[in-house]
């Protein structure tokens, strides 16, 4: 698995539109698991890139992560766990420390305290949620 991120900036937060979207994203693949790719400008994770043929195992929907193009804005990942189960699981610290500097999980039930961020190694890092922003 051949993943770049060349983005060195530093992630602080999150738009709140982005945000909903994923939890509402995760809502709607319960009880299976979402996974997608963060996108960031200028430190904040502005998009979501939501994975393709996400199985419907409800398990390990982070190891499809191949399958997405990864691009220059791409700063981390981002998956929920359809039980209320907020930390990182050990198959998700290995893919954590593969890629990205900011892992986001989302738990059931999925409402606005329903997640976490992390650093590459399974680290609780704060990320500040933004009203969305208009750059010049
Ligand atoms: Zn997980």
């Amino acid at each position: 698995m051949e993943i770049e991120a060349t983005t060195v900036e530093e992630i602080f937060g999150i738009e709140r539109e982005a945000l909903i979207f994923m939890l509402e994203v995760s809502r709607k693949s319960h009880p299976n698991e979402f996974a997608g790719i963060l996108r960031a400008e200028r430190g904040l994770i502005r998009e979501v890139l939501v994975l393709p043929g996400t199985r419907s195992s409800g398990r390990s929907a982070l190891l499809e992560l191949h399958m997405l193009p990864i691009d220059r804005s791409a700063c981390g990942t981002v998956h929920s766990h359809p039980s209320p189960d907020l930390q990182p699981s050990p198959e998700d610290l290995v893919l954590f420390a593969k890629f990205g500097r900011v892992h986001v999980i989302i738990a059931y039930p999925y409402d606005r305290s329903s997640w976490r961020a992390y650093d590459h190694r399974g680290r609780e890092i704060p990320l500040k949620i933004v009203d969305a922003v208009k750059w010049g």
